[in-house]
């Protein structure tokens, strides 16, 4: 018999949904507004402040998109037709127009000759001296390239909070562009509560564990390009945290702190943010990673995310994330997109929260994508992460089979 009870007020009625979780952070995220500017080589990765228009065409001329023949159809009447060639283009020259009745040796990329309304390629030709025999008759347009057949001048190439990735870099620089502006960095304070952290390199006393969620943290955050105002480990005292968060709102556009966020004596966060601003303690309906802390101290908001690492990394991924691409300048969605394949495991006792399993999409002996999940569920287990390649969300109250399909998050869509 499934344990789930969706019904009961201490289950998942008493917490905030995922979806209400991430709309209430959404409403509060205030994009930055400062702006600088950046070349295209340095832009990988930021946010585009302002749309983009095209001061040319692209192509800014029809051209020939093989390397063959620039020919008038007319003047092929049959298979086998004979044309003299009566000039030579290669790409980076100016071509003269098309004499009629000839054909023109054309390269790849070169200008097409005006006159000319096909090329046909050099496999279905045949060049005998200065001659040139067309043995497959091409249809008007074939192989060519149009003006502004990738964009038109004076179109726009891209919207402003665009994310700039090695494809936006490229349509920018084939139009010309070659510095832009964006929007500045994100700057985000982040420190880790616990008196039993240390940090690797050290050695560990009885009762110490390393500080690992700091460089998980880290990296999360270098992916999404922020610049970091790094606190390191902050005691569990109350007059340590305020005075890690007072730096932290003093210095950043964001505080994003793991650990100490449940309500036992050792977790600080709380009554510290209280204390400095303002701060809601949510519990949400995802396993794992139900607490979560949001606040402001001032004007600089706060995530508050779990200590167990596994958790950070998911809280991080589902709520963190979006929140810091909106602050960013980030326009449209800024949530990921899962895609949907079987899962390989029954899972006869769903929780009342929806989990986000850590998984591994692969494809089975018949080349079908499958997801298996990490066998131990535990939000310790950082293992659990290295192995997996995404998330697969397994619905709260919602028993599987084997075979059923579920949504998958792939790490790239989350991680990037
Ligand atoms: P807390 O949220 O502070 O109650 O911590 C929950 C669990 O996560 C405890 O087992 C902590 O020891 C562990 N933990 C907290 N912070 C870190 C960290 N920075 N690195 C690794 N584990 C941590
Ligand atoms: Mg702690």
């Amino acid at each position: 018999m499934n344990e789930c009870d969706c019904s009961s007020p201490s289950g998942a009625l008493a917490l905030k949904s995922l979806e209400q979780a991430l709309d209430l952070l959404l409403a509060q995220a205030r994009p930055v507004t400062g702006t600088e500017q950046a070349s295209i080589s340095g832009a990988l990765g930021r946010i585009l402040a302002e749309t983009q228009f095209s001061r040319i065409s692209m192509p800014p001329w029809d051209n020939s998109a093989m390397d063959g023949y620039a020919v008038r159809t007319s003047d092929l009447a049959t298979v086998g037709t004979r044309l003299r060639v009566s000039q030579r283009i290669p790409a980076g020259v100016s071509a003269g127009p098309l004499e009629p009745g000839t054909a023109a040796r054309i390269f790849t990329g070169a200008p097409l000759p005006d006159g000319a309304d096909a090329v046909v390629i050099q496999e279905q030709c045949q060049r005998e001296g200065a001659q040139v025999i067309v043995a497959k008759l091409p249809p008007p347009g074939a192989n060519i390239r149009r003006a502004g057949e990738d964009t038109r001048q004076g179109q726009e190439v891209l919207p402003a909070g665009t994310r700039l990735g090695p494809q936006h870099l490229g349509l920018l620089a084939s139009v010309g562009i070659a510095s832009l502006t964006v929007f500045r960095r994100l700057k985000v304070a982040l420190f880790s509560s616990g008196d039993e952290l240390v940090m690797p390199g050290e050695s560990l006393a009885p009762g110490q564990i390393y500080n690992s969620n700091e460089f998980t943290l880290e990296g999360l955050l270098r992916n999404l390009g922020c610049d970091l105002v790094k606190l390191g480990i902050v005691a569990d005292t109350f007059e340590a945290t305020c005075a890690a968060l007072q730096q932290a709102a003093a210095e950043a556009d964001l505080i994003i702190t793991s650990g100490g966020v449940s309500v036992g004596e050792e977790d600080h966060i709380k009554p510290a943010v209280e204390k400095l601003g303002s701060l809601d303690l949510w519990k949400i309906a995802i396993r794992p990673g139900k607490p979560l802390a949001f606040g402001h101290i001032d004007d600089t908001p706060l995530i508050g995310t779990p200590g167990n690492p596994v958790s950070l990394f998911v809280t991080h991924c589902l709520l963190a994330r979006p929140f810091i691409l909106k602050l960013q300048g980030v326009a449209g969605s800024v949530t990921p997109t899962a895609l949907t394949a079987p899962v390989d495991f029954d899972w006869p006792k769903p929780d009342t929260r929806r989990e986000f399993a850590r998984a591994r999409l692969a494809l089975d002996n018949q080349g079908e994508a499958r997801i298996s999940i990490y066998p131990s569920r535990s939000s310790g287990v950082l293992r659990s992460l290295a192995w997996a390649n995404g998330l697969a969300v397994l619905p709260e109250c919602t028993p599987l089979k084997e075979g059923d399909r579920v949504q998958f998050l792939p790490f790239h869509e989350l991680l990037s």
